[in-house]
């Protein structure tokens, strides 16, 4: 138990020596692509965590103080294990990752403050481990790569948190370059920048500020269903390994084979996997219209094929549908809550924003988030 006047102590006495921004991130598109090893296009946001640090003058005794949750948690780098403070775990797992690759840490001091949206899918876990790995590197000279920052983040909240992300909450984080999405391609861990100028339009995300429990337990089902769709098609085609394999024609050829539930399912990953691609070539030759519609079309997929949207999502995406200046959204993440991602006119923003949220109250008597997010770099020491 820490105590106020410990705090109070603690931050009188704390002098950074390095500062650290560490980003959230959205995806553009490419949802539930990533276990099916097909490709994304995430990219760092300008909202983020950032990280004070310090050496302290002890061997083995850490502090980290979340400004955002008034909590001190301290611990002896000697006994590194999870415990009973959720975002503290997230943090150890990430010292306990280091701790494996090397024995240089010592006792350090951290104050971390968050402008990001604490559990709305823009991925401030992911940021929360970067920038504790990212800082340590530089405090320590660790000489990790950012890759190793990637994959000891990924870790942590695998086997820290319990939750087995994929890897592009943490890659989006760490690698992006300001105005650049990244292409990421799941099954090598590799990208390429895709240059992106969305002017005159700005990418909001709609929060529906609902999260519906089904979440987890469909994800689930849908990898299920996802891996059953493999095995079947393996009969047929004994070369490919994951749905990322399997083309549109294949599908075709073969659908007779597959169940209608698990046919839908395939029929949408395959198809989003190539919207991502061509999302990629609309970006590069600035055809913002095309990159609308396929957010359009993303939606319809995840919504009437994948079947993980809910009401409050649909209406969201519906709403904006009808307006001429809104080029595309769709809902972002695993679905069943969370925000939508929505490319909007600048010029008609302050009549939209009251207008949807007006709507959205009066529909389901619930007070509709807005975040406007631009692209930015991936983690840096500032
Ligand atoms: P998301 O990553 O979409 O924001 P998660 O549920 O994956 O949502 O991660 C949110 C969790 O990360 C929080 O519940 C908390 O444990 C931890 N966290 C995020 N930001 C902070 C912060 N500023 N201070 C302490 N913990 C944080
Ligand atoms: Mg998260």
């Amino acid at each position: 138990m820490i105590l106020n006047s410990q705090i109070d102590e603690f931050l009188k006495n704390f002098t950074p020596t390095l500062k650290i921004n560490s980003p959230g991130r959205i995806n553009l598109i490419g949802e539930h692509t990533d276990y099916n090893l097909g490709y994304v296009l995430p990219s760092a946001i300008d909202k983020s965590i950032i990280f004070q640090f310090s050496r302290n003058s002890n061997a083995s005794k850490c502090n980290i103080f979340s400004e955002d949750f008034d909590q001190l948690f301290t611990f002896d780098l000697s006994d590194v294990q999870k415990g009973e403070l959720m975002w503290a775990n997230y943090l150890l797992g990430v010292v306990y990752g280091i701790h494996q690759h090397t024995d240089k840490l010592e006792g350090f001091d951290c104050i971390l403050k968050s402008n990001l949206p604490i559990g709305s899918g823009l991925s401030s876990s992911a940021a929360l481990e970067c920038g504790l790995a990212f800082g340590l590197n530089e405090l320590f000279n660790l000489e990790l790569s950012k890759l190793e920052i990637i994959q000891i983040s990924q870790k942590a909240e695998h086997d820290f948190v319990g939750t087995k992300c994929g890897i592009m909450d943490q890659y989006a984080s760490v690698m992006s370059e300001k105005g650049n999405a990244l292409l990421l391609d799941c099954r090598s861990v590799q990208h390429e920048n895709v240059p992106i100028n969305l002017e005159p339009y700005q990418l909001v995300l709609l929060n529906t500020n609902v999260s519906h429990n089904l979440a987890s337990s469909e994800y689930n089902t849908r990898r299920n269903e996802c891996a059953e769709g493999v095995d079947i098609l393996k009969k047929k085609l004994p070369n490919i390994s994951s749905l990322r394999d399997v083309t549109l024609d294949d599908l075709n050829v073969f659908h007779d084979f597959l169940p209608k539930k698990i046919l839908k399912r395939c029929q949408f990953v395959v198809e989003e996997n190539d919207r991502v691609l061509k999302t990629k070539e609309a970006l590069k030759n600035n055809n913002l219209n095309k990159f609308g519609r396929l957010l359009n079309e993303s939606h319809q997929g995840l919504s009437k094929k994948y079947e993980v949207s809910c009401e409050e999502l649909d209406f969201l995406h519906d709403y904006g549908n009808s307006k001429p200046y809104i080029l595309g959204s769709r809902m972002m993440g695993g679905g069943f809550g969370g925000c939508t991602i929505n490319l909007i006119h600048k010029d008609h923003m302050k009549d939209y924003i009251p207008e949807v949220s007006k709507a959205y109250k009066e529909k389901f008597n619930l007070d509709l988030g807005v975040i406007p997010v631009n692209l930015s770099s991936g983690t840096t020491i500032i």
